[in-house]
């Protein structure tokens, strides 16, 4: 049997480190992609449990999932521009949106004026990456029409942020430049926001004057460092990718995990795998199998880690994403969502 396995221990030190790396700055825990293939619910419980008060996800179904489990403990953020009937979900379940566009904005003030409430919502200024976001001419008309939606207690503006590429330090100050004024701007508007957030794992950890209020942090609470970063003190990748031997040949062995898992065959060579002997070349990918270099004694039942923290010589999943030349979350993401998580 393969499955993916999560240390809660291990995830919430992660999260300690990051805390305390950040601190006086608050510590928003990224939970999309079901909580980093970790699973939002125990992901979303453990980081309450260990005091983290604000949880952030993409869609909106995902943030439902994550307040439903953390209830007052934990204020949630979702940031994906949906229709009417999910700003409707948002609401009932007390979820806080993410607003980066003006004719979004006014379908949040509709549906929560129509229900009689107040959405609580984060504007978002395009500080140059053009995903998502208002971009900066258009800045100060979008702040004064959420100053009008404030003083009709459709919305409460509780945010303004923007995003980052983390690409070049130059860009990322370029773009702190204009973050900061868009505060301005918003202030200037009459909006009095109680947190700025600009940061997601590199940015935060790195460097200080982009920590603001709050910083969205996914990858360093999970342990996943930055491919070609550095290792990040106190941290550890918190969840592995496990399986058995199935069969003993000669001088390989099978293992019971595939491409069909999750497991990339463009590694076949090019990563080790943890086995009881230690570390161990992976000779091939197949779809629900793969042969590994094996060891002295090895047998049927023998447990192997295609990815983990590296304890039993295997890869972590930022060493496999370099080497395929990808995010360090990506092979961790690729795990089917058929193989079981076991938390220990
Ligand atoms: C994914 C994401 C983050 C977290 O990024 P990490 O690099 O994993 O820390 C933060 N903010 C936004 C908007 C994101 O999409």
């Amino acid at each position: 049997m393969s499955a993916l396995r999560i240390d809660l221990g291990r995830f919430r030190e992660n999260v300690r480190a990051v805390r305390a790396r950040v601190a006086p700055a608050d510590l928003m825990v990224v939970v999309k992609d079901d909580a980093y293939a970790h699973g939002v619910e125990a992901i979303a419980d453990a980081a309450a449990a260990e005091g983290v008060r604000w949880l952030g996800a993409f869609d909106i179904a995902t943030g439902v999932r994550a307040k439903a489990v953390t209830g007052d403990r934990a204020r949630v953020f979702s940031w994906l521009t949906v229709d009417e009937g999910e700003i409707a979900e948002a609401l009932e379940a007390g979820v806080e949106l993410g607003v980066g566009d003006a004719g979004y904005l006014e379908r949040v003030g509709r549906v929560a004026a129509a229900r009689g409430e107040t959405a609580v919502v984060h504007l978002k200024i395009d500080t140059g990456l053009h995903r998502n976001g208002v971009r900066v001419e258009a800045w100060p008309a979008f702040a004064a029409r959420a100053a009008a939606l404030e003083a009709e207690n459709a919305v409460r503006v509780a945010g303004i942020w923007s995003h980052i590429a983390e690409a070049s330090d130059e860009e990322d100050d370029a773009a702190r430049a204009l973050f900061d004024e868009a505060v301005a701007a918003a202030r200037a508007a009459g909006l009095r926001p109680e947190v700025r957030h600009l940061a997601a794992s590199a940015a935060a950890w790195h460097r200080v004057e982009f920590r603001c209020d709050l910083v969205r942090v996914g990858a360093f609470c999970y342990g996943i460092r930055s491919a070609e970063g550095p290792e990040i003190p106190g941290t550890a990748p918190s969840a592995s990718l496990v399986s058995e031997v199935t069969a003993v040949h000669g001088d390989t062995v099978e293992a019971g995990v595939g491409s069909l898992d999750g497991l990339f065959s463009t590694l076949a060579g090019r990563m080790s795998v943890g086995t009881p002997a230690g570390a161990r070349r992976l000779r091939a990918v197949r779809e629900t199998t793969s042969t590994i270099d094996g060891w002295d004694g090895a047998a049927v039942g023998d447990e192997v880690v295609l990815f983990g923290a590296g304890d039993r010589g295997e890869s972590t999943s930022t060493t496999i994403a370099e080497a395929i030349g990808t995010v360090g979350e990506e092979p961790l993401l690729r795990v089917s969502p058929l193989i079981p998580r076991v938390y220990v």
